[in-house]
């Protein structure tokens, strides 16, 4: 027997893979077929992604750039699938006794008048300004009006993180998290959450719209992703973007007045940023095994007990220094992560119930992770893979717990370059603002 939930919410289907009897309860339920190939002034384009097709794509008669959803030739037929859904109305939808801070409180009510009138709105927050209980009053709303809501970030590990937060404050409501390395199969829930690449399935499916990290790889500059959300959103409805390190294309829209704002400044206990503590090295990371002076932090570190983050250019050099770590400190319990580790989320689960001291990790932990207590190393900080987003969004891992709102942060590298400069910069910027 068919789970027609798997089907329904405006999804994209290649008519191929249902079944004639499908297909029939599909359309009674309100899907509608379409083309998969469309033409405009002569060019051609896919109905899934919205990308253009080559001009001259010769044997090539599918679109490239969603292959990876399945292949979508020129003679394909698509089927969405209806997305008017009636959800049940509860008496109770959020279930949550924290309080806001005043800055998140101001938050909340722009992003409620943004709602009401349905505007796009950019909410602009410091790491660990509590960006995410702020949209608790935002979904509650749409909730009472039976409004369908996505919340999505291009990182996995942000969505993983996100599930269960939210199914503790919305215990009535139907959530479901779907991603590439998800087991579970999409289904209709009223809230989704997932990774955007997951929305160039979707058309016009949700009221509201939040997409966090909207700085991050990959979605950073890649137009596919950028027309999946605008294309997954229904006509009237709104687009939520949060960030702590927010793109220039999205500020000029805020300028041009397309997109509303709200800035906070301050994270959510009240205290700064931790500001990082800057050390140049006159030899390599592994001079010596480890350099010296690195050597000396790292010898206090283990025989404190602090727990540490390492952040990593590349998997190379994280990996040759893993082995040196392993060789000078034998009893030190470390793992460490990269985007290509396939165990990465249970390694960063061990980390987070203390079952090791010290997480190595690349730019993949650079943001959506929260860590009691934790002391921030970056090595080679002044690689190239370390923009200054990425390097505040590194220091911002620090410090994130009300008890432990000082905790360390250190850069270590061989040249002060432009990026350290601009990161340290705009973390002091930040602080001030505060002051003021
Ligand atoms: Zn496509």
């Amino acid at each position: 027997m068919t789970n027609l939930n798997e089907y329904l919410g405006g999804r994209i289907f290649n008519a191929k893979e249902l079944t004639p009897d499908l297909k029939k309860t599909l359309l009674d339920q309100g899907a509608t077929q379409t083309t998969a190939i469309y033409q405009i002034k002569g060019e051609r384009y896919c109905r899934r992604c919205l990308m253009k097709l080559p001009q001259n794509s010769g044997k090539y008669n599918y679109c490239r750039h969603c292959i990876n959803l399945g292949k979508i030739n020129s003679s394909d037929t698509l089927f969405i699938t209806g997305s008017d859904i009636v959800f049940p109305i509860q008496e109770k939808y959020l279930d949550w006794d924290g309080e806001l801070t005043d800055n998140q409180q101001r938050g909340v009510h722009e992003l409620l008048n943004a709602f009401n009138r349905h505007c796009d709105h950019l909410v602009w927050a410091v790491t660990g300004a509590g960006k995410t209980e702020m949209i608790f009053p935002l979904i509650e709303q749409a909730l009472i009006k039976q409004q369908r809501i996505a919340i999505c970030s291009p990182r996995v590990d942000v969505c993983i993180e996100l599930f269960p937060r939210l199914q503790k404050v919305f215990p009535k409501t139907t959530i479901g998290l779907f991603h590439g390395k998800s087991l579970e199969r999409y289904h209709l829930t009223q809230i989704a959450i997932m990774t955007v690449h997951q929305l160039i399935r979707f058309e016009k499916s949700f009221d509201v719209l939040i997409i966090d990290e909207v700085d991050s790889y990959p979605l950073a500059g890649n137009q596919m992703l950028h027309q999946a959300i605008k294309k997954s959103k229904k006509s009237i409805g709104m687009t939520v973007y949060l960030s702590a390190t927010p793109p220039r294309e999205l500020l000029q829209k805020v300028q041009k007045g397309q997109v509303t704002l709200s800035k906070l400044y301050q994270r959510f206990h009240g205290h700064p940023l931790p500001e990082p503590r800057c050390h140049l090295l006159f030899k390599e990371i592994n001079f010596l095994g480890i350099n010296p002076r690195l050597r000396l932090k790292l010898n206090r570190i283990v025989s404190s007990h602090q727990r540490l983050m390492i952040f990593f250019p590349s998997i190379p050099v994280m990996e040759k220094f893993a082995q040196k770590l392993k060789k000078y400190y034998p009893t030190l319990s470390f793992v460490s992560v990269s985007s290509l580790d396939k165990k990465r989320l249970e390694k960063v689960q061990q980390f987070r119930q203390h079952q090791v001291q010290v997480i190595l990790t690349t730019t993949i932990l650079e943001r959506g992770v929260t860590f009691k207590r934790v002391m921030v190393l970056v090595l080679n900080a002044d690689a190239k893979e370390f923009s200054k987003t990425s390097l505040i969004q590194i220091a911002g891992r620090a410090g994130r717990d009300k008890k432990y709102f000082d905790d360390e942060v250190h850069f270590y590298y061989r040249y002060y370059n432009r990026q350290i400069q601009q990161a340290c910069r705009e973390i002091t910027y930040l602080n001030q603002q505060v002051k003021k």
